[in-house]
């Protein structure tokens, strides 16, 4: 065994206390440090974790930003959002596939840069858009590719590419990056200019029970998307026998079109952090988790020290503003790059060092969670919504927005408007004016929600944004006229398909086939019974699956099928004496055919 592998592993290992809940960490710290988790480091891992190997090539395998061949020592990722596509991410590929002399998924001769194609990155305001090691890149073009490949072949450090600085925070010594925050509008909740600890200092002054009546009062709704009432959540938490109980934020928008929590963290953390502890006073929690997404590495630095500073200010850490017995600290989890771990139970199990495959539910996090203890999990956006309930008063929160979604949203906008960015709008507006305010009037299409909600036509911009009609998380993707609907929805089918974690035949087979079968309207040789197929294998699709992915991944075709029947009866082609018009069995065989090796032989009877 190479001496300095075995020497680093030990390190890594010791440093997470050779803990094995702390698998995440040293894979990544290994990772990072040899460009590989290598067969022998596999090894090594488990010895030190005190685990088997399977367990940590399981985890290695399982993301992707983890590798057990060699990879470059730099690494571009090209985002593979519908948006960016949308600006010209293929093209951006090539260029980098002719420039560097290697395809997607290849690393040159040299060892020098790897290249590949990764999921969403969170930058759809300012792509295309690249990860190169842990450095986001923005607004590429095929002109800038030479330069970013001659840089990177010459000394090799991405950090070279970052010429001009984003604004606010990203210009910081600790972000230094050129992501820029593109906040188009500021509402009074999230950007409303919270003085740090005001939340807490009135917190405490209440009981907790108190602080969870308020957040109830205010009707405060998980900004993840399925929006849970968060003060209903928080209570059960606090009711759930187990001890000691844990309190995670969500920060892993994976969401193609998201990226309204990389602003919050970028320029509000301490508003978050500070929201995370009240749920730690109201739940009776001690330790709380922020699950960072890969893509957002970039940030980890700022948020460590945004929490070193509340530490030093009595708003982290032992007798939390004065308060006998309210101790509350927070740690990073970083991720890997899989979108499942969006899904609260997935992202758990990556905390504790697992792949990140959902659970079965029940027991729900509030009852058994990380480590099978009560755990709150919560997005950015709802804990920064809760700091501001307890600011500003339930009354106050309650009265933005509409009946059933009170407060603001923050909206992620991209694709074919004049204004992409993000803003911060009451809920209850309807598609229309939301597209009058971010400049997509003539709109063909929004896709509300990205690919897991709804695709609306111009008939339902009367619609509103808010739960009770139309729920969001956030990612609001415009379409303009030029654009194919049944092509964007193939599409967000093949990232469901790629991110599918394949626990479940209905997700991992059914939608392989909701795909094959959109295919056949996309090429003009569907029948007209195709269409009640469709809507069938979506609805067994959706009743069957385990986990949430799974449940909303038809929603593209479905949503689609209803609001948009006229593309698919467009390509319907005629039948003559009821025969399906082609066929070509081969091609219907090929499946079969290649995971047997070997041809299929006919009988004549
Ligand atoms: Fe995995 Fe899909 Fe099943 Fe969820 S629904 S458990 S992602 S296979």
């Amino acid at each position: 065994m190479s001496e300095s592998v075995q020497q680093v592993v030990k390190e890594i290992a010791a440093d997470n206390g050779h803990d094995r809940t702390r698998m995440m960490d040293v894979v990544r710290g290994v990772q990072s440090k040899f460009g590989c988790v290598s067969g022998e480091a596999m090894e090594l891992i488990a010895t030190e974790l005190k685990t088997k190997r399977v367990e940590v090539e399981g985890v290695v395998s399982f993301y992707a930003f983890l590798s057990e061949k060699p990879l470059g020592a730099a690494v571009i990722r090209v985002s593979d959002c519908v948006v960016c596509r949308m600006n010209g991410a293929e093209k951006v590929m090539a260029s980098f596939e002719s420039a560097l002399g290697i395809k997607a998924g290849e690393t040159t001769a040299d060892g020098k840069v790897s290249l590949a194609y990764t999921a969403c990155i969170g930058l759809c305001d300012q792509g295309p858009a690249a990860l190169i090691n842990d450095v986001p890149v923005t607004y590429l073009s095929s002109d800038k590719v030479g330069e970013i490949v001659e840089t990177l072949t010459g000394t090799g450090s991405p950090k070279e590419l970052i010429k001009t600085l984003g604004e606010g925070k990203n210009a910081s010594e600790l972000v230094h990056s050129m992501v820029i925050n593109n906040v188009r509008k500021k509402g009074d909740v999230i950007f409303g200019g919270m003085e740090p600890g005001a939340a807490l200092h009135k917190a405490v002054k209440m009981s907790p029970q108190e602080v969870i009546r308020d957040v109830k009062t205010a009707r405060l709704r998980g900004r993840g998307g399925a929006g849970f009432p968060a003060g209903m959540k928080w209570e059960f938490a606090r009711s759930s026998v187990g001890d000691p109980k844990f309190i995670i934020c969500n920060a892993d928008e994976g969401e193609p079109g998201t990226f309204k929590d990389r602003v919050i963290l970028t320029e509000v953390p301490e508003l978050l952090f500070e929201g995370m502890a009240i749920a730690g006073y109201a739940v009776g929690a001690k330790q709380g988790l922020i699950y960072l997404r890969a893509e957002y590495d970039y940030l980890r630095a700022h948020l460590e020290h945004t929490l070193a500073e509340m530490r030093t200010k009595n708003l982290l850490g032992e007798k939390i503003q004065g308060k006998e017995g309210f101790d509350f600290d927070i740690r990073i989890q970083m991720g890997a790059g899989a979108y499942i771990c969006g899904e609260e139970s997935a992202l758990i199990n990556s905390c504790e060092g697992e792949r990140g495959s959902p659970r079965d539910r029940p027991p729900f996090p509030v009852q058994e969670g990380y480590l099978n203890l009560p755990t709150v999990v919560n997005n950015v956006e709802t804990f920064c919504c809760a700091a501001r309930v307890l600011d500003q008063g339930a009354g106050w929160f309650s009265e933005i927005g509409s009946a059933e979604s009170s407060g603001t949203k923050l909206f992620s906008v991209s694709g074919d408007c004049a204004l992409p960015g993000v803003y911060e709008l009451p809920f209850g507006l309807t598609v229309r004016e939301f597209l009058k305010i971010v400049g997509g009037e003539d709109a063909i299409a929004v896709q509300v929600g990205g690919p897991s909600g709804t695709c609306v036509a111009p008939a339902q911009f009367d619609r509103k944004i808010c739960f009770e009609d139309l729920g969001t998380g956030g990612s609001m993707i415009v379409f303009g006229k030029d654009r194919k609907i049944l092509d964007v929805a193939a599409e967000f089918m093949e990232f469901f398909i790629d991110e599918s974690c394949g626990w479940c035949v209905p997700c991992r087979v059914g939608n392989v086939l909701i795909k094959e079968r959109l295919d056949r309207f996309r090429e003009g040789k569907a029948v007209a019974e195709d269409i009640d197929y469709l809507n069938s294998l979506c609805a067994t699709v959706k009743a069957t699956s385990r986990c949430g992915l799974g449940q909303t991944s038809p929603n593209p075709v479905q949503s689609t099928l209803e609001n948009f029947r006229t593309l698919y009866e467009s390509n319907i082609v005629a039948e003559e004496d009821g025969k399906q018009p082609t066929f070509d069995l081969n091609m219907a065989l090929a499946d079969a055919v290649e995971a047997q090796g070997r041809a299929p032989v006919f009988h004549e009877d």
